[in-house]
């Protein structure tokens, strides 16, 4: 029988359970330390024990964590790996058992468990860590040749510029093992896909960079259950596991097209839906509203992200009133008729969660309303210009620009709407000003580097702004590896 997504928590949760783990609750996406900008990895709710600043409670843990990765939003739906939100499922130990037990339980799960066979199973480990490689080679008894050592890039993890880190070690799994061991490279994500990672946490990162050893040596993992939901229900990507994918051809029905025919661009806004429609609902459960500040103005972003991409592809309002009646809504609940293995609590709080989204999508399609008002002129002034001077109509990318950046109009629809009457769009103007845009915006991140541990920084430092694009916000969480 096939795994559902919620049969693979639950497996992970008792396994580790009957291996003496405590099972905890996931921890809120806004994470309960100041310092800490959006829950990027299972690990947080235990920080402070990994630190020695709070007594443990228990040895060991296990949990499924919702997590955020803004820093992965531009992956969304291009890879077939990535989402901003996701579960992260975890075991934790605190000073309990260490890389032994860690390398053959995950091995035990993985192969018994889940039943993944070992002749698809590659390793990597950090460059210098003889122990890991000899334990996975001498004790699980993996081939020498799928072992890889790997730079601190993948191989050393830290959860910001600071805190609780140290190597680690990752299980890829082989779509491809026709292809051969002799060019076997673990980051051609067209034949591996690396699903879970345990981090061997015995160092605290200072400011100056330096490597404190903790007093315990910790165990930290994440395997990402949409990543393995996709490896055992044999789909092609994260997106059409029974975890997002009812989301998503629920978008198509009411876009009135079948996500099976459909071309790769309207997949992969269907997959953009999909994921953000998670990230969303998941985010206003835990509090955060939209705003033009900090974690509101994520939620702020992948709202308007659905929306423009969701009118991209002919998404209106199924309400009974009219056709410009909100879409998230219904969007909303098929999120939350699948939220009661995620998170109980998002059921509970359904009516106050589609009424922000509703009023957020109201707000913006204003905004869009705007501007169509603008580019019915700005399409005159073309007209007329071009006219004058013979030459073919055009809009400049300055224009497209202004309505992309100030009024949110997605640039195809101005392409689209502009092209109905006649004119076409400099689409090599308009790179140049979101270029322009995306080098000042860059500047402004190098000041403030959106990561884990000192986000009390950001959260006070991100502009109070008018609404800036969709793209100038890239980086929320730095994560190595
Ligand atoms: P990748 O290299 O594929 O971006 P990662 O190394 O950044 O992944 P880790 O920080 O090691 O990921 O997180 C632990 C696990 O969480 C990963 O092995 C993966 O299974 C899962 N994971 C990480 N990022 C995502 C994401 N954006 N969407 C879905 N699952 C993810
Ligand atoms: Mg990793
Ligand atoms: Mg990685
Ligand atoms: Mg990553």
């Amino acid at each position: 029988a096939e795994w559902s997504g919620d049969a693979i928590r639950r497996r992970f949760l008792d396994f580790y359970a009957a291996r003496g783990h405590k099972i905890l609750p996931s921890s809120s996406l806004v994470p309960d330390d100041p310092t800490v900008f959006l829950t990027i990895a299972g690990m947080l709710q235990f920080k402070p024990i990994f630190l020695g600043k709070e007594p443990r409670r228990v040895p060991c843990a296990t949990t499924s964590q919702k997590c955020i990765r803004t820093n992965d939003i531009e992956n969304v739906g291009r890879t077939s790996r990535h989402q901003t939100f996701f579960e992260m499922l975890g075991n934790f130990s605190f000073g309990d058992y260490f890389k032994k037990d860690a390398i053959k339980w995950a091995w035990e799960l993985t192969t018994k468990e889940y039943g993944l066979l070992p002749e698809r199973l590659w390793i990597s480990v950090f460059e210098d860590d003889d122990e890991a490689f000899s334990i996975w080679r001498d004790v699980v008894g993996v081939p020498e040749e799928r072992i890889k050592r790997l730079g601190e890039d993948d191989n050393f993890w830290t959860s910001g510029a600071t805190g609780p880190c140290g190597p680690c070690s990752e299980m890829y799994y082989d779509f491809h093992p026709e292809r051969g061991s002799s060019t076997a490279d673990l980051a051609d994500d067209s034949r591996f896909i690396e699903f879970y990672n345990l981090v061997f946490m015995q160092y605290n990162k200072k400011d100056d960079g330096s490597l404190e050893p903790l007093k315990q040596k910790n165990i930290d993992t994440g395997m990402g259950l949409e990543r393995m939901a996709r490896i055992l229900q044999n789909v092609p990507n994260n997106y059409e596991t029974d975890l997002i994918f009812p989301i998503i051809k629920k978008a198509a029905s009411m876009a009135l097209v079948s996500y099976s025919t459909a071309d790769d661009t309207m997949k992969t806004n269907l997959k953009i839906i999909g994921d953000h429609m998670r990230a969303v609902v998941y985010l206003i459960s835990d509090g955060v509203i939209p705003s033009n500040i900090g974690r509101g103005y994520v939620v702020r972003r992948l709202i308007r992200r659905v929306v423009r991409t969701g009118r991209l592809v002919g998404m209106r309002g199924d309400g009974p009133e009219n056709s410009e009646s909100a879409f998230l809504p219904s969007l909303a609940e098929a999120v939350i008729s699948l939220s009661s293995e995620i998170d109980p609590d998002v059921g509970s709080r359904r009516k106050s969660i589609i009424g922000e989204l509703q009023r957020e999508e109201l707000r913006f399609v204003q905004t869009l309303g705007r501007g169509e008002k603008l580019l019915d002129e700005l399409l005159d002034e073309a007209l007329v210009s071009a006219g004058d001077n013979g030459d073919n109509p055009c809009l400049s990318g300055e224009d497209v620009f202004l309505l992309y950046d100030t009024y949110g109009f997605p640039v195809e629809i101005t392409a689209e709407i502009a092209g109905e009457r006649g004119v076409t769009v400099d689409m090599k103007g308009f790179d140049i000003e979101m270029e322009n845009q995306r080098k000042q915006s860059q500047a402004a991140h190098n000041v403030v580097k959106l990561s884990v541990g000192n986000e009390n920084e950001i959260v006070k430092s991100i502009p109070d702004t008018e609404f800036l694009g969709y793209d100038s916000l890239s980086a929320t969480a730095v994560v190595k590896g």
